[in-house]
């Protein structure tokens, strides 16, 4: 019988579980053998009876987790010492965020395992319920806005009431992809003014459907655009006419959240110091692109910083600390990853699959270019 090893994530601050009990009885219902690490899901809370209830084998260590396993499940890259407790000819699953001339490629390599990267799974339609990019960014975008919102010196809604009227807070979202279009609907819920700002004009439509306003650009034209949907790093004269119009907006925001990204490159610098040092008192801005290099020239990630009265945060791993939803959704992703892969009790890797191909950087002992 196919074993599936799930393991305790041990990187500091990781909170989330690669596998839910909820996936665990549909691997199992599939004919699969899953082994869950003791305690894999607690920081989640999910406890080991709700595991061996759906069906796992709940096991005391890695090392006993590991025996005989063809597929590793992990949220988060092994540790060296994981991965060489990892078993020849298995495959693992995990976001592995390989740095160029990262060691651990290579190690995996040498000890002969396989490794799909989650963050490499293709932004296609069929690769749609594999996409755990999305899915965490969809659980940051949301978290991202209650953390500024807690921040705030006033209230997002507007309140009629008997100690008078409050008007509502005007929120910015600067970068309306997967995270961002989620903090727009999540400043919406809350009550506050939303508007919203993406070089892909192709966004407008997104951002005015779910109630906020789009900040146009309108010098900037649909070059920004590049195949696949992602936004290019935009030329100097862009960038400048990219910064006027946001530094047009930032004197009337209370609350800006930034999640700029472009692929394979620094986060774009979208608020300068001499930008923020222009907005209100008491203004924050939450700077998901902080792992990224930051949006905001200020941002520090992981800290909180202060100037001019505005506070700028720069959190980390935002998914984690949201740990049983976004492991439900990434237990999904991992859950639609192995329908392609487990066919039939049994674990085959087809290279001519494009979404195998795209996310499958370690096979057969050698780093794949
Ligand atoms: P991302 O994390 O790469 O970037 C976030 C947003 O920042 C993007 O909308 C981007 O246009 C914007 N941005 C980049 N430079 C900017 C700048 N200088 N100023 C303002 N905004 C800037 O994006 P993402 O959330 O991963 O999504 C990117 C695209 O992929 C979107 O078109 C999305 O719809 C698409 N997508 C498709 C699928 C699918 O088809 N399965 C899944 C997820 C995302």
């Amino acid at each position: 019988m196919t074993t599936i090893a799930v393991l305790r994530e041990t990187a500091p601050s990781e909170q989330r579980v690669a596998q839910v009990p909820e996936t665990v009885r549909k691997l199992v219902e599939r004919g699969l053998r899953v082994n869950v690490e003791r305690g894999a899901g607690l920081a989640a809370h999910l406890d080991d009876a709700e595991y061996e209830k759906a069906g796992a084998h709940v096991t005391p260590d890695a090392a006993t987790t590991l025996r005989g396993a063809r597929v590793v499940l992990k949220v988060q890259r092994p540790s060296e010492a994981e991965a060489s407790q990892l078993p020849p000819e298995s495959i693992l699953v995990a976001f592995l965020a390989p740095a160029p001339g990262c060691p651990l490629l290579a190690r995996l390599a040498r000890g002969r395992v396989d490794a799909l990267a989650m963050e490499n799974v293709p932004r296609t339609t069929r690769a749609q319920a594999i996409d755990a990019l999305s899915s965490q960014a969809t659980v940051a975008g949301y978290k991202a806005v209650l953390l500024g919102a807690s921040l705030c010196p006033r209230l997002l809604p507007m309140l009629t009431t008997a100690a008078g009227t409050l008007t509502p807070a005007k929120v910015l979202v600067l970068g309306a992809g997967v995270a961002g279009l989620q903090a727009i609907a999540t400043a919406k819920r809350l009550g506050a003014l939303v508007s919203a700002f993406d070089v892909r004009p192709a966004v407008r439509e997104q951002v005015q459907s779910l109630g906020a306003l789009f900040v146009e650009a309108p010098a900037l034209g649909a070059q920004a655009e590049v195949t696949g949907g992602y936004a290019a790093r935009l030329s100097e004269e862009r960038q400048r006419l990219v910064l006027e119009t946001i530094a047009g907006q930032l004197p009337n925001m209370d609350l800006v959240i930034t999640t700029a990204q472009v692929r394979g490159g620094a986060a774009p610098r979208l608020i300068t110091a001499k930008m923020l040092r222009r907005m209100r008192p008491g203004a924050v801005i939450v700077d998901l692109a902080a792992e990224a290099g930051g949006n905001c020239e200020l941002t520090t990630p992981g800290e909180a910083v202060r100037e001019a009265g505005v506070t700028v945060i720069g959190p980390t791993n935002l998914a984690s600390s949201v740990p049983l939803h976004a492991s439900m959704m990434y237990a999904k992703n991992q859950l639609a990853l192995l329908g392609l892969i487990a066919k039939d009790g049994a674990v085959k890797l087809d290279l001519s699959d494009d979404i195998v191909s795209s996310m499958l950087l370690v096979h057969a002992g050698a780093v794949r270019a």
